[in-house]
């Protein structure tokens, strides 16, 4: 019997980028670590916005992808913005806090970028189109304080600026802003910077009638032990399920970090923890949010957190994500909300 099923899900894959100018907001970049690239350079989010509420620290950049939606002019560009905690023990069974969201339209006519799309084959690194609001330094968030004594540097806050010191210090004095603008080395602040390539996941083989028989005579077997033996056995069968089809649809394409398909279903690692309609809160327009993309554990293992030091290890299953059904644009009037709040559903392995 064939089992084979059409997947409608597209994965998405680190790729060393060659040429970071690629990554540029003006390519309109899915990518994974470094400052964001803003869609609206503009009104850029600011530091308070990224308060982890469990431990206080500011969360770090993670992930974007640029999804554009092609029901909906106003959202002809569109960018979702994913921010993480990186203190370990903010990562709790059955709490979202560590992690949050934003999304980003643009219409195709806007005062950023050209009606026409970007020449992928020159890139250049110039960006200058528009007012483009300052940036911090260390974390591309609003730079709202400028380094006193030169006056070039901005930074989100005295903690920022606090932690570039010692690579700012030499370029402080230097006259050439060139200079002042290269990035520090050996920054551990950011997640290092990779681009996202998306392609479409191939055409799967649906094992699972094939594990539900195995189950049957696993069951069968379990019938030689005694009451309690067979209970625990049957609680592990059932756990293992969702688990066993987690793996092995994932075990065709390991190193997915990004599973993309927005009004379908997410491929949930575990049979707990998973969230019903009402778990989903509506978007701020008051429209229902749908699942849009979700991120895989083996994005872990590229963070380059440091697991020698016991609070830095952060830690999922999966994280959903959910958006606007609507992807509704921002009220124009209030510059705060050009980045709007989206959802984030965390799933860790029982
Ligand atoms: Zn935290
Ligand atoms: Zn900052
Ligand atoms: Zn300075
Ligand atoms: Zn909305």
């Amino acid at each position: 019997m064939d089992n084979t099923v059409e997947s409608s899900v597209d994965l998405g894959f680190i790729e060393k980028c060659s040429d970071l100018c690629r990554l540029n907001r003006c390519y309109f970049p899915s990518k994974l670590g470094g400052k964001p690239a803003w869609l609206d350079p503009k009104h850029i989010p600011s530091v308070e916005d990224f308060i982890c509420q469990s431990c206080l620290k500011q969360m770090v950049f993670l992930l974007q992808i640029y999804a554009p939606d092609g029901n909906n002019d106003k959202a002809f560009h569109r960018t979702i913005y994913v921010f993480c905690c990186k203190t370990g023990s903010c990562y709790k069974h059955g709490d979202n806090q560590p992690i949050k969201v934003l999304r980003c339209n643009l219409p195709r006519k806007n005062d950023f970028y050209s009606y026409n799309p970007p020449d992928y084959d020159n890139l250049s690194s110039s960006e200058d189109r528009g007012n483009i609001a300052s940036l911090c330094h260390v974390c591309g968030l609003a730079g709202t304080k400028t380094c006193s004594q030169c006056k070039v540097i901005n930074y989100c806050g005295k903690e920022h600026q606090r932690i570039d010191w010692k690579f700012h210090k030499p370029f402080c004095v230097e006259s050439d802003t060139e200079l002042h603008k290269k990035p520090g080395k050996e920054r551990t602040y950011l997640f290092s910077e990779n681009e996202i390539i998306i392609e479409a996941e191939e055409d799967f083989q649906d094992e699972d009638k094939n594990v539900e028989s195995n189950a049957k005579s696993k069951t069968a077997a379990a019938s030689l032990f005694d009451e309690n033996d067979l209970q625990e056995f049957a609680g592990m069968c059932k756990e293992d399920k969702q688990f066993l089809k987690f793996q092995r649809r994932i075990s065709h394409e390991p190193e997915q970090i990004i599973r993309y398909d927005r009004r379908g279903k997410p491929l949930w690692c575990s049979d707990n923890f998973i969230p019903q309609a009402s778990n989903i809160p509506p978007c701020l327009c008051g429209s229902e949010r749908v699942y849009e993309f979700q991120i895989m554990p083996y994005l872990l293992s590229h963070l380059n957190v440091d697991t020698t030091v016991e609070d830095e290890t952060i830690d999922w299953g999966t994280i959903a994500i959910y958006t606007c059904s609507k992807s509704c644009s921002p009220d124009v009037s209030n510059d705060k909300l050009s980045y709007i709040p989206e959802f984030a559903w965390k799933q860790t392995y029982s």
